[in-house]
This record gives structure tokens, sequence and C-alpha cells, in this order.
């Protein structure tokens, strides 16, 4: 605990409960009388909560929204008009905490001008010793900063902030508690994400989410289960299940194992889509494959990140697997999932990568045929083994950056347009906002589809004819 920042997070207030998550729902009785109180002053209790970064950024801020809720605030419409503006960060590459630092500079006025205002921070980047300190002495109008390990509590530290009409920093290296039921807020009705594991003990060499979200904690597969079942309650037709790794989910804990997990949660009567997210290739296991083809209702996509094609990079990259390995993964599924689509991650310009391992990163995705491939140059983060290595000129990684990119556009248009003529089972997402009349819904397999029909239909799942290919989507009728 030694390492851990608090200034002033932690206030005793004597008649709190202590267990969790009561202990929250207390403060989050405390803040609603405050703001109660300070509404009839003319405070508007508005709220806005931005995401920069991932999925578990995203899901993050799903639960800061409930609380915020549970606390008494409204929706804002948008910006201007939120009392209360919360990030959940991203620190995985460079550019990511640039974003942030120009989305709350251009909040400055407003934090000055507007009584009451709180600007608040958390996610992955308040997990960085360095970025809370420029914080602190740049941005002074920030008044409240939390890390990955505390977002269960915002309540409490919302309270503290708001009654001491100060600062609030509250920073937790890493814990391995859990907080369950807590409230929780989603933008859209018939789509969520559910949390499986926490964290990450992979340690690729190049990656700073270790040490940003702490070691892997898996949730008991009750919670997980009872949660998804809510959801279906709810409406939910289609489940995203979440973690670093799946494919370790429960070897922390007297667990199931993922395909076991997998297997119940696709067992929930009227779930009708499930997703996960990421599986790491060194583990994708043949019960996994074999689960996919049994159960219909588990989509026919799999993102299997690559990260780099050359077995030494990827020996150096700490990944445990080798190019063969990965290849020969994929002809498994390949094999037993013939209608499964690939995407893929890859880096560019891994410290030492030679222009012989960039082109067997090319000759991989040539082979493979991805459907599409979140391309990244590599960013040095301090702190992880790769940030003292040397690296590749910049002149030379634009270079292969380019050249990865028309490869994966070639090979991915080589699987356009394959299900013309086809049938398949929509789930419409919303209005196209190019096509008025249009809607865009997405198939099992993650491609989207654009065709006519009426925004009642949007959380349904439909049968569209598939009649055109245009690049990365189809254009459909709706039967
Ligand atoms: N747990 C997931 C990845 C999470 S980070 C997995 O193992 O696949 C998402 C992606 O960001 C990674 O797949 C990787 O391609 C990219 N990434 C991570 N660290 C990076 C870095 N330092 N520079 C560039 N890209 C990085
Ligand atoms: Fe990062 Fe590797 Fe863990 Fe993914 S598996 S979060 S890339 S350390």
């Amino acid at each position: 605990m030694e390492n851990n920042l608090d200034y002033g997070g932690s206030e005793w207030v004597p008649e709190a409960p202590s267990g969790e998550p009561e202990r929250q729902y207390y403060f989050m009785d405390r803040v609603r009388e405050l703001v109660e109180r300070k509404k009839r002053e003319g405070y508007g209790a508005s709220c806005l909560v931005n995401v920069i970064g991932c999925q578990m950024s995203a899901k993050d801020a799903e639960k800061l929204r409930g609380i915020l809720k549970g606390c008494g605030y409204r929706e804002a419409e948008s910006e201007d008009d939120a009392d209360v503006i919360l990030f959940t960060t991203c620190t995985v590459r460079e550019n990511a905490n640039q974003k942030l630092y120009g989305r709350i500079g251009r909040l400055k006025h407003q934090c000055e001008r507007r009584k009451g205002m709180i600007l608040g921070i958390t996610g992955c980047m308040m997990q960085e010793k360095d970025e809370v300190e420029t914080i602190r002495k740049r941005y002074p109008y920030v008044k409240l900063i939390f890390g990955t390990h505390n977002v269960y509590k915002l309540a409490e530290l919302l309270y503290r902030t708001l009654r001491r009409d100060e600062r609030t920093v509250e920073i937790i290296d890493d814990t391995s508690l859990i907080v369950e039921n807590l409230p929780s807020l989603r933008k859209t009705g018939f789509r969520a994400s559910v949390n499986i594991s926490y964290g990450c003990n992979n340690f690729c060499t190049y990656c700073i989410v270790p040490y940003v979200r702490g070691r892997e904690k898996s949730r008991s597969s009750e919670e997980i289960l009872r949660e998804c079942r809510d959801l279906v309650r709810d409406g939910v037709k289609e489940i995203m299940l979440l973690g670093q790794n799946v494919n370790s989910y429960g070897l922390d804990r007297e667990e199931l194992r993922f395909p076991e997990l997998l297997r119940r949660v696709s067992e929930i009567p009227g779930l009708r889509r499930i997703r996960f997210m990421t599986p790491n290739p060194k583990d994708f296991s043949e019960e996994l494959i074999d689960l996919i083809g049994e159960r219909e209702n588990i989509c026919r996509h799999i993102h299997l990140p690559l990260q780099s094609g050359s077995t030494e990079v990827l020996r150096r990259m700490n990944r445990h697997y080798t190019k063969e390995s990965y290849l020969a993964l994929v002809r498994r599924i390949r094999k037993k999932l013939p209608d499964v689509s690939l995407t893929t991650d890859i880096i560019v310009g891994f410290p030492g990568e030679s222009e012989r391992d960039f082109q067997d990163t090319m000759d991989v995705v040539r082979r493979v045929g991805f459907d599409s491939a979140f391309t990244f140059v590599y960013s040095k983060r301090s702190g992880t083994p790769a940030a003292k290595w040397e690296g590749v000129s910049e002149e030379l990684v634009k270079d292969r950056f380019h050249r990865l990119l028309d490869a994966v556009r070639e090979s991915s248009s080589e699987n356009e347009g394959r299900d013309i003529g086809k049938v398949m089972e929509v789930l419409v997402e919303e209005r196209d906002r190019e096509k008025p009349g249009f809607l865009t819904g997405r198939l099992s397999n993650n491609i989207l589809v654009h065709f006519r029909g009426g925004e009642r239909l949007i959380g349904e799942l439909v049968s569209v004819e598939l009649l055109e290919s245009r690049g990365f989507y189809y254009m459909g009728r709706l039967l």
C-alpha cells in the first residue's frame, strides 16, 4: 500500500458501513442528499462520462454512469450542460494520452465558470504516477482523480469532493478485491458487455496493461452467469464477455475453465448471441473451437491478435507462440469453423524488427486472409521491458505501416462478397447514418449490413438477403 497515492481520498466517516458494496450504497444516499440540497440553489445535477480507449474502459464508464444515477444525477445532453464530467482513460499507446490532454484542456473555461463543476479522471492513465503528477500540477481544475482499482468507489470519492469542495486523489496500486452488485447503466438496450476477468498476467514486453490494470483476477462464474441472466431478462440479445486473455479465465481461483463458462452462458435461454474478447492464441484450445462449432449462438467471429508474424519478434514480445503455431491454429479453426471470420491486431516497428521479420508478418497476413486488422505503430511505454530496447527508425516504420495496410486491404478484399445471395440473421443496431430510411445491423461474423427498414426493428434479429458487397459491408433486403 506504500506506493498508493492518497491526497484526501479517505476521510473517516464513522457511521459508514465498512463492507462493500453496502458502503458505496451508503455514500450514494449521502451524495443524493447533498445533490438534492444543491438543486434548490440551482444546481443542474447533470453528468457525462466520456470514454477514451477499449471495451474495458467503456465498461468502466457504464459502472460510473450507474453510480452517478444512484447519486441523483441525470445524463447531460451535452458537455456544456454537464455539472460532472468524468473521463475513463487509456494509456496503451502514447496518442491516447495526448487525446485526454486535448480534451481536458478544452474544458478549462467551463470548469472555472460553472459553479460546483467537477471534472474527474479515472482509468488506465491514472495508474501512471507521472501522468497524475502532470494533471495535479498543470490542470488544477481537475477535481477528482482515481484509478482502475477504485472505480467502484466513485460515490465515496464524489461525496468527499462535493463536501470539501477540494480536489480528491486516490490511486491504489493493485488489489485482489472485486466488488459486485453495484449499479451499471448501458447505452444500448439490446447489447451488453460483461467482465469475466480483470487485469493481466501475461506481461507482453511492449504492453502497459498488466501494470495499470494489475494482476489477473477472475470473477466468480456464479456472478457472471447471474449478470448475464439478468441482462437477458432485461431484453439483451447479445453479450460480449470481456477479459484481457479470456482463455486464462479461472486459472487464478477454484473456478470453471473458459470453455465451460462460455457453454453455460450460451445455455441461458433467450440469449441469441455471445462474443468474447480477447483470446490469446497461445492457449486457444481445441475444446473452445469445438464448442463454437456446437453452439449456434456463439458468434462466428474470432479476434485473434497476431502482433507479429515473426517467431523471433514474438519471442521477444513474450507472446508464447510462433509463426507456425499461429498458422496451425488458424488452420484448425478454419477446418472446423469454415464460416468464421478472423480479425487481428498487429504492431509494426517493435524494437529490433528487421525487414525479414516484417516480411513474416506480411506472409501471415496474406496466408490467413483476415477480414480486418487493427494495425498499430509500436509505442514506447515507460516501465515495460521493451522501452529499454533500441527502436526502429521512424522512416522505416512509416514505410512498413503503409505496406501492411495495403496487404491487409488486399487480403480482406479477397473475402468480400463471399456470402452474397445468402439469407442471414442480422442484429439491427441503428439507423443508417447516411441513408434515410435504411438500417445498419451486424451478422454473426461481425460484418455490417445496410438495408431498408423501419426504426422499430432496432434491437431485433431479422432475416436479410445479402444482395451486394460494398467492401467492408453488404447491402441487403429485409425478408
Ligand atoms: N489483451 C489484448 C490486448 C489489449 S491492448 C491481447 O492480448 O490481445 C490492445 C492492442 O493494443 C494489442 O493487441 C496490441 O496490438 C496493441 N498494443 C498494446 N501495447 C502497444 C504498444 N506499446 N504499442 C502499440 N500497440 C500496442
Ligand atoms: Fe497486454 Fe499481452 Fe496482457 Fe494483452 S495479453 S493485455 S497485450 S500483456
